[in-house]
């Protein structure tokens, strides 16, 4: 790749972009889970409850949590008995949630990978999961093609992300709140505006959810569909493999 992509709002190379994000995630690493918190007012915790019961994971089932950090959705899936493995390319990311995982008594597998070049063989997985990941990969489409690769068929593939909301009146509340007070949150409680700013940034670059329906559907998914909560702020995403 050659082409210049966005760190948030500046273009840099593919490979800058990696190594930034790897920065950014980094330095977030040990206050993410508080940071989420304060930044959704909590609301991080419904989303993700929500977005496990649509996976629908079942006792025994294969299932990859991708870009899983922390493995914050990784521990939901694992309480309903599915075998999950958290993927991340972040291994200060995972370090904590092995912490975590440890002081729950929860048994997952912990592995350092890019979404774009998985090492699993094909046909590994009933399911494939990305939380608030997708839109820190550099290549997305290369992302998508390996969820495609390492289901089985049949399997499902579910990624909840940011969208930008239409409704009236919440977009300017949303646009406020992201642009003032989250950089400013990360200033105080993690001393780290930079890498705050990044991720209000990235949140508002991500494709709309239309776009990135057609996405999942150029990957080889079908049945792509596209589900918004709460005025359109996050958005679930399906597809299947046949
Ligand atoms: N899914 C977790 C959650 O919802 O709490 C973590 C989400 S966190 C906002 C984004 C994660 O994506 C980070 O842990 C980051 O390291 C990971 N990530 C970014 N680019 C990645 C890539 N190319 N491959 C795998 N993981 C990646």
């Amino acid at each position: 790749m050659s082409d210049k992509v966005n760190f948030g709002d500046e273009l840099v190379s593919p490979e800058e972009k990696t190594r930034r994000v790897g920065a950014v995630f980094s330095s977030v690493a040990r206050r993410y889970d508080l940071m989420n918190d304060l930044m959704s007012g909590g609301m991080h915790r419904l989303w993700k409850d929500r977005f496990v019961n649509r996976v629908k994971p079942r006792t025994g089932e294969a299932i990859l949590d991708m870009a899983g950090g922390t493995g914050d959705v990784a521990f939901r899936i694992a309480r309903r008995g599915a075998q999950v493995t958290v993927a991340d390319i972040n291994a200060d990311m995972l370090a904590v949630g092995e912490q975590r995982a440890d002081a729950r008594g929860l048994d997952l597998t912990w592995k350092v990978e890019n979404a774009e070049a998985l090492t699993f063989a094909d046909a590994s997985f009933d399911a494939y999961t990305i939380v608030f990941g997708i839109r820190n990969v550099t290549d997305i489409p290369a992302a998508l093609k390996e969820a495609h690769r390492v289901l089985k068929r049949g399997g499902r593939f579910y990624c909840m992300e940011f969208s930008s909301s239409d409704w009236p009146g919440f977009a300017k509340l949303y646009d406020n709140w992201a642009d003032k007070l989250i950089p400013r949150i990360g200033k105080a409680v993690a001393d780290d505006e930079e890498s705050y700013r990044y991720l209000v940034e990235s949140i508002r670059r991500f494709p709309r959810p239309s776009a990135f329906k057609a996405m999942v559907a150029q990957a080889g998914f079908v049945r792509a569909n596209a589900e918004p909560m709460l005025g359109g702020l996050v958005t679930i995403h399906s597809g299947w493999k046949i």
